[in-house]
């Protein structure tokens, strides 16, 4: 039966839910300190600042990457070419009492992100959605939950998460979102073993999936999980690039002797005790307020809290409307970035320099010093017809309908009538014909984001498997995400919809495709010829919001420890002259 995919989800929603958190970790490269290099540098260039450190790109990588460089006292600028900082992040409230989002919903809580809201004084804000409210599944037109605990804390939330009233043995046998034969499957390869891994092949999210759970469990769970979250198609994403946390669990679980066919429940059981001695060995901070690792969580305000308060605190550290046209080397040998500003050409002189920019708007800035930028950033995998790193377009559009205007139906395992939205949001696997990839019931989760009568949906439209989307009209884009409401969520008489907001993000979410692994592993090749200038952002330390805000914290240290070998080796060098 399909204690599988609860297990999937256990594994990959509830209890670890950086379960998309990259497999490339940003090394603490020692860059061998270069002082000087007059040969290959620009001497033309004269810049109009210096800085210790320069962040380009004022995302929520580049800007809680610039709070704790700053906070560890180095002298930083953070450049940034839209006129807010936050990225995709962009929050809005109305006055008639709607608060919501154009970008990212929300975040799957992490230590790093009640950290850096404690530091800028805004974990008072913080609000964390009611922990079993669970995602719900679209098929054959009805609503099947997937499993959730109660909001128990420790053991008794997983006793909760496999025996409670959502849970994992409810939906293994009482639910009706897979059939019998496709339980029988996906159990006997979660509990008894499956095939193994294809020697020297890399495998995609749907070959991996089908390999160990069955076609079942790829379509009804894992392929509406993956479009929703990633937008993406999981028949080109790569396995362990995209959800590498999740394809660990298999090489934990053939790396029990016993366990000779793989069976990736043991593994994912194995892992879970793992995390539970990781959270126990690195505890938060007794000052900051308590929160549950992975439960969905936002600010009062909405997620621009963030970044405004980093905004409100570097103040003329930032500069908005700078957008990077080239990265050069000066004449001793430090970079000098230069930018399109509003006030014409600006060029910055800086110890050491991070790009957080996409990958896209990349490779011509770097080629002065990584010739093999070009080649990196626009490399043809010809296998799944993609040059470089794709970003496909994604529309989010909020609108809101009555609460009465929904359909007047009890959910199953006792959550109450579908007009309350007890949810997360429901996922529409490719097979349901709704062209919206998954619907965020955004007034269930966090308080105050619609006046009571109203029900607050963000819908997410397109991806890499409509790329059609892109050619929409506004009008066109909406009339199809109302009909995707109509076709899941409401009744036929429903109301047209009060739209809050539409933005099309043409360039969304990075996706970790095939061959994404070795073309990053060139662009760490090329990185570390050039000591003090580190290429990052989403689309190598990880696509969710908390992977953004944890690289901000981590890749801070590596940066200040750079900065301190570079402060030891000049004073070095000065002694040397000193005494010569
Ligand atoms: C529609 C959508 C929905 C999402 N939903 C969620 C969600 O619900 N939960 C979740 O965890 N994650 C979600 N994500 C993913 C997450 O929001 C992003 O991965 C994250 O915000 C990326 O932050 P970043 O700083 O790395 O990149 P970005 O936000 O892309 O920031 C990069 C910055 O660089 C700037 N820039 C670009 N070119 C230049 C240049 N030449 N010079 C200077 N600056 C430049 C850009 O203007 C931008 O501000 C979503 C993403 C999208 C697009």
């Amino acid at each position: 039966m399909n204690f599988i995919e609860s297990l999937l989800f256990l594994f990959l929603i509830v209890s670890d839910s950086q379960a998309f958190t990259s497999p490339i970790q940003k090394t603490s490269r020692s860059h061998e300190v270069i002082l000087a290099n007059t040969k290959e540098g620009n001497s033309e260039l004269v810049p109009n600042r210096h800085v210790e450190c320069l962040i380009v790109g004022g995302g929520i990588s580049g800007s809680t990457l610039a709070h704790n460089l700053n906070r560890a006292g180095v002298d930083i600028m953070l450049a940034e070419a839209r006129d807010y900082l936050g990225g995709n992040v962009k929050s809005h409230k109305t006055e008639d009492g709607f608060i919501w989002e154009a970008g990212p919903n929300s975040f799957a809580t992490q230590p790093s992100i009640v950290r850096i809201a404690y530091e800028l004084g805004i974990d008072d804000q913080l609000v964390f959605a009611d922990e079993s409210l669970p995602p719900w599944v679209n098929h054959n037109g009805k609503l099947h939950p997937l499993p959730k605990g109660q909001g128990g804390k420790g053991a008794q939330g997983q006793i909760e998460l496999v025996f409670g009233p959502n849970g994992v043995l409810k939906f293994g046998l009482a639910g009706d979102l897979l059939s019998w034969p496709g339980r029988i499957r996906a159990g006997i390869g979660a509990f008894l073993g499956h095939q193994p891994p294809p020697e020297g092949k890399e495998e995609t999210i749907r070959e991996w999936v089908t390999r160990t759970l069955g076609e079942e469990v790829y379509l009804r769970c894992i392929d509406p999980f993956v479009s929703g979250v990633y937008a993406g198609n999981p028949e080109t994403l790569s396995m362990k690039a995209a959800l590498p946390k999740i394809a660990r669990i298999e090489k934990i679980a053939y790396s029990l002797d016993w366990n000779k066919f793989g069976a990736i429940f043991y593994g994912g059981l194995a892992r879970q005790v793992e995390l539970t001695k990781e959270r126990k060995a690195d505890p938060p901070d007794a000052a900051w307020p308590e929160f549950e690792y992975g439960n969905p969580g936002s600010f009062r305000e909405g997620l621009s809290t963030l970044p405004n308060a980093i905004s409100a605190e570097l103040k003329d550290k930032i500069n908005l409307e700078w957008k990077i046209t080239k990265i050069d080397k000066g004449s001793d040998g430090e970079y000098v970035a230069t930018f399109e500003t509003p006030e014409g050409v600006q060029t910055i002189q800086a110890k050491s320099i991070v790009s957080t920019v996409p990958a896209h708007s990349l490779a011509d800035v770097l080629q002065p010093v990584m010739p093999e930028s070009k080649s990196i950033f626009e490399k043809v995998r010809s296998e799944i017809s993609r040059v470089g790193v794709y970003h496909p377009p994604v529309a989010a559009v909020t609108v809101a309908y009555p609460k009465a205007s929904f359909k007047d139906v009890e959910l199953p395992n006792g959550f109450g009538n579908l007009q309350d939205l007890p949810g997360f949001g429901s996922l529409n696997p490719r097979s349901e014909g709704v062209r919206t990839l998954g619907t965020l019931w955004s007034s269930s989760l966090f308080p105050g984001r619609a006046p009571p009568d109203y029900n607050l949906l963000l819908n997410y439209i397109g991806g890499s498997r409509d790329v059609g989307l892109a050619d929409l009209s506004e009008d066109e884009i909406i009339a199809e995400v109302d009909k995707g409401c109509r076709q899941v969520l409401l009744k036929k008489d429903a109301p047209e919809p009060k739209v809050l907001g539409l933005k099309i993000w043409p360039t969304a979410i990075p996706q970790y495709e095939l061959g994404h692994l070795p073309l990053m592993k060139e662009l760490e090749t090329a990185e570390a010829k050039l000591p003090g200038l580190w290429v990052c952002g989403n689309y190598q330390t990880g696509v969710a919001f908390p992977d953004c805000v944890t690289f901000g914290y981590e890749h801070a240290k590596t940066v200040k420890k750079f900065l301190d070998t570079v402060v030891v080796e000049s004073q070095l060098q000065e002694t040397v002259k000193v005494s010569l």
